[in-house]
């Protein structure tokens, strides 16, 4: 994941652009998950429940990884 992903999600008309930037992050209540890149990134990423377990070392794993990749998209 990276920059790809990105670049794909301009070719996906699906995405609603920049929607992620005028939201609170409670995705369990938002209507608008199927168009949404943030949170379709996030179930590919934290896909199962070890991933969300915040006492789990494959959540700070998962968790550092997305935080590289950001830091290589800046
Ligand atoms: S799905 Fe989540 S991240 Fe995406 S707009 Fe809704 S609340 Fe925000």
């Amino acid at each position: 994941m990276g920059n790809d992903v990105f670049e794909k999600n301009g070719e996906n008309s699906k995405h609603i652009s920049g929607i992620y930037n005028y939201c609170d992050r409670w995705c369990e209540r938002c209507p608008f998950t199927s168009r949404c890149l943030n949170f379709e990134m996030s179930e590919e990423k934290f896909d199962d429940p070890q991933s969300r377990d915040l006492n789990n070392e494959a959540f700070w794993e998962k968790l550092g990884e997305t935080l590289h990749e950001t830091l290589t998209m800046l």
